[in-house]
This record gives C-alpha cells, sequence and structure tokens, in this order.
C-alpha cells in the first residue's frame, strides 16, 4: 500500500469512528423515568416541625452498640416503647415480631391483598435502631449535646438523626399515616430494624433473614441505608440519587515478621520493623488491578449519568464506552472519590513491633484493611498481598472472623428498580436516579439469601462537607429533609402494589 492509500485508509476509519461516536450520542436518551403522580405536600396531622419532634424523641434515647449488649438493653427497650406509643396504628394492625438478642430486633409484617398467594411480591423496608457512640474526645467539637434531640430553626441535631433513626422513623411515619387513610397493600410489606448494624448485625438482621428463611419466604426486593441523594459534587449534575446495587467486601489482614531479638548493638541488616515496613510499602504501592467492565455498578453509573450531563464532550464519552473504556478506567483511578469504586483499596490502619529503643524487636505486625471490588474475592486479595509482599519471612493471615465477599449485584433494569425510581422522582422532580456501588457494609449483607433484588438507598441530602457527620460530629437533617424523608416511603409503599400487574 502507497502512502496515499495509507493516509486514505486512516482518513477514513477516523471517519467512521467519529461517525459512530456522534451517533450513539445523539441516540443515547435519559434512561430517566417520566413520573405524573407526585408526592402530597403536607401531612394530614402533624407539620413537619412535629414530625421532626417525634424523630428528636428517639434521638434522646442513647441506643448505642456495643459489644458487650448487657450494659444497655434497657435503652433499647425505651426505644421500643417510645415507637409503640407514637404508632399506635402500626403496633395494633400489623404483626409485631420481636427478634433477636433479647428480642431486641424487629420486624412488622404487613400482609397484602396478595399473601400466602404465589402471586405476592413481598418488600423489606429496612433500617436499624442502633447508633454509634461519640467518642469524649470529641464531645466538644459538636455544636449541641449528641443525644439530647435538639431541634432549631432548620435542622434536626444529634446522633442517630442520618444514621438510621431517620430511616425507622419515616419508614414508621409513612405507614401510620397510609394506615390511617385505611390504605392495605396489594403484595405484603415488612418492615425490619436491626439492633446492632453497626457492631455487624450477627444479633438482628440475621435472625431477621432467619425468620423469613424459616417460612421460605423469599423477598422481591429490600430497601436498606447506604447511598443518598447528593447535591453539588464536582460533577456537572446538580443532585443525584444514587442507589447502591452492591456493596464493597472487606477482609483485614495481618502482616507479621518475628526474630530472636538481641541488643541493638549487635543489629542484622534488617530487623522485624524494617521487614514489615517494607511490606506495607509494597502493597501501598502495588494496587489490586482496576475493575472496569460492562457489569461493574460504577460502569452502569456513567451509563446512566451520561445523558443527564449538558457538556456534549462528556455526554460523548459516556456515549461511546466501546471507545473510551479504557481512558475512562485509567482517569477514575486518579480520582479518589471514583478509584474506590473500581478496584479494592488496601488501607494499612495499624502497625506494631519493639518493646525498648536499644533491644532488637521479636515481633512486629502491621494490619492492613482491604474494601473489595466486585470482581475480587477475599482470597484473591489474599494472594495479592503474599504476591506483593514476596518476602518468605513475612506471614499473612486473615483476621479472625473478618472476611466478606463483595455483595451480589443487583438488578438497575428489574421491576422493582423502577418502582424505586419512580417513587424517588415523585418527591425529587427531575433528579436523576443513578445506579450504583456502595463503599462501606450495611446489614444488607444478611439478607442476600432472602431478597432477589437489594437497594441501599436513603433520600437524606447530602453535601461534600456533610460526608463527615456520618458516625461523625454534628450529625443532622433538615426538617424538610426528614419529611421528604416520610414522603418517600408514603410514595413508595402504595406504588408497591403495583409490582406485578405491567
Ligand atoms: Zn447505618
Amino acid at each position: 500500500m502507497g502512502r496515499k492509500e495509507l493516509f486514505s485508509v486512516v482518513l477514513l476509519t477516523l471517519m467512521i469512528v467519529s461517525g459512530v461516536v456522534l451517533y450513539n450520542t445523539s441516540i443515547n436518551h435519559s434512561k430517566q423515568l417520566i413520573v405524573d403522580k407526585k408526592a402530597p405536600q403536607e401531612h394530614p396531622a402533624f407539620t413537619q416541625r412535629e414530625l421532626a419532634e417525634r424523630l428528636a424523641g428517639s434521638l434522646r434515647i442513647p441506643t448505642v452498640s456495643y459489644e458487650d449488649r448487657s450494659t444497655n438493653i434497657s435503652v433499647f427497650l425505651q426505644l421500643h416503647e417510645y415507637m409503640e406509643s407514637k404508632f399506635p396504628r402500626v403496633y395494633r394492625e400489623l404483626f409485631v415480631h420481636k427478634l433477636g438478642e433479647e428480642n431486641l430486633s424487629l420486624l412488622f409484617e404487613w400482609p397484602g391483598v396478595n399473601h400466602g398467594t404465589p402471586n405476592d411480591k413481598p418488600a423489606l423496608f429496612a433500617s436499624h435502631l442502633d447508633v454509634v457512640g461519640v467518642p469524649e474526645d470529641t464531645l466538644d467539637k459538636w455544636t449541641v449535646d449528641p443525644f439530647a434531640g435538639i431541634i432549631d430553626e432548620e435542622f434536626i441535631w444529634g446522633r442517630g438523626s442520618i444514621d438510621d433513626k431517620q430511616g425507622v422513623f419515616a419508614i414508621l411515619e409513612a405507614t401510620e399515616w397510609l394506615l390511617s387513610l385505611g390504605h392495605k397493600p396489594k403484595n405484603s410489606i415488612y418492615l425490619g430494624f436491626g439492633h446492632d448494624e453497626e457492631i455487624s448485625g450477627f444479633k438482628g438482621a440475621h435472625f431477621i433473614a432467619e425468620w423469613f428463611k424459616e417460612r421460605s419466604i423469599t423477598i422481591e426486593y429490600l430497601v436498606d441505608e447506604g447511598m443518598t441523594l447528593y447535591r453539588d459534587f464536582p460533577i456537572p449534575i446538580q443532585e443525584l440519587a444514587l442507589i447502591g446495587l452492591a456493596e464493597k467486601g472487606s477482609v483485614t489482614v495481618e502482616i507479621s515478621a518475628h526474630s530472636k531479638g538481641g541488643h541493638a548493638s549487635l543489629s542484622t541488616k534488617e530487623t522485624t520493623v524494617d521487614i514489615v515496613s517494607k511490606a506495607v510499602a509494597k502493597i501501598s504501592d502495588n494496587p489490586m488491578p482496576v475493575q472496569f467492565s460492562a457489569a461493574s455498578p460504577f460502569h452502569k453509573a456513567l451509563e446512566y449519568m451520561g445523558p443527564e450531563f449538558g457538556n456534549f464532550a462528556l455526554k460523548a464519552i459516556f456515549s461511546n464506552f466501546w471507545l473510551f473504556d479504557p481512558i475512562i478506567a485509567r482517569l477514575a483511578t486518579m480520582d479518589s472519590l471514583a478509584s474506590v469504586n473500581v478496584r479494592t483499596t488496601a488501607a494499612a490502619t495499624m502497625i506494631s513491633g519493639g518493646i525498648k529503643s536499644n533491644v532488637l524487636p521479636t515481633k512486629t505486625t502491621a494490619i492492613i484493611n482491604h474494601r473489595i471490588v466486585p470482581g475480587d474475592t477475599v482470597a484473591s486479595v489474599v494472594q495479592h498481598d503474599i504476591d506483593v509482599i514476596n518476602d518468605p519471612r513475612v506471614n499473612v493471615t486473615i483476621v479472625k472472623n473478618e472476611g466478606l465477599e463483595p455483595s451480589p449485584i443487583s438488578s438497575e433494569v428489574s421491576p422493582a428498580f423502577k418502582l424505586l425510581s419512580q417513587s424517588i422522582r415523585e418527591v425529587f422532580p427531575g433528579t436523576p436516579v443513578i445506579p450504583s456501588l456502595f463503599v462501606a457494609n450495611t446489614d444488607t449483607r444478611h439478607y442476600w439469601d432472602i431478597a432477589k433484588d437489594i437497594y441501599r438507598f436513603c433520600p437524606t441530602k447530602m453535601t461534600p462537607s456533610d460526608l463527615s457527620r456520618f458516625h461523625g460530629i454534628d450529625e443532622r437533617i433538615s426538617i424538610s429533609n426528614y419529611f421528604e424523608f416520610i414522603l418517600f416511603y408514603f410514595q413508595l409503599i402504595q406504588n408497591h402494589s403495583d409490582l406485578g400487574t405491567s
């Protein structure tokens, strides 16, 4: 082939590629549902402030999770009593099952018209009753007393206001409201509130799941905490409702090295401190490979976001994954928020070794906490650590009881996902609903076997600066946002009756 022909071939290829890119961009329409219903503007019995006060009452009951539960059982019972006093219809008209350790977890059963028939498509709406504590040394950094349930002009303040008593109370408010209207669901509804989510749910949500297993009930879909409504993040969409289709797994490994010890003056070339430090550095410097394919929740997120971008270049990139996938994957690793979505992370969180400045350390250990992206496994992560350390003097072991595989990935095209999107958009008109990956863990780990699809979503509005309020200082939710939370469940519970009809 001559120069001229080569030039023609290159030019033709470029024309074809750009033609395909432009065509794909032009046909990449929004994946967002168009909704015609709208959520109500007000509650028939309570003002937004009164609803806020009902939630604030629960924040004054410090249901902190400790490994030794015996220290505060009565606090949880106090919360149960408070709930019963505020939601008389729920307690009268639904079946209440008290489950798990000391019967502290709650499962409400609301049988639908289809209950007990093969047509029933039950849903489980979940949240948790416990909270994390407030460390002594952060108390004075709070604007208010974290357990006083303070409400000011705009916000409800306190531990549990976004994680996760607002979920418990919003679900119950919506249920109480619908019961007062005589609503009877077509498909059954379960409300599940574990009492030990913050310490992994093995004594709470685990038993709620067992309850379903014993009765061979399969849940059509489950909604629990996780992703939220994100505002003002550095992406060219003002507000996004992200629904977690999956969550990352985790494994904690201990890296250790041993020696006979001796006086520091007799130092060998490397002490156990040197050996373990080098091993830690190798793990940090050699991350696991990127997991970014059409099946990745992050890939799906970008597919849904693409058509929402106003910027043409961005829209073109996210309409042509066949061409840009490798570049997107590369760019994702360079951004701190995106990179946790595409690869397993390694955080060196603890290190210890040595007892005295002039004694050679006999043992040094370091702890690495990995968060595992779907596509990797506990075993592949541990093997990766062993391979990159590549030093027979170093032991790599899984810390006892630590090892959770990444969750299964739920469907973003199921009727249930559609129902969820619809309910969100009835309360937040115009907000794009985007599937995504949740990078932390929830009680949903216990529900993998009983639910076909699991969605992690709360309509809490989060700006970048709000993220640190989770488990942190000045946890709060706005009064109006809490009302929207109730409306979301008010819509979802009603829409749930449509499942299986179309
Ligand atoms: Zn939580």
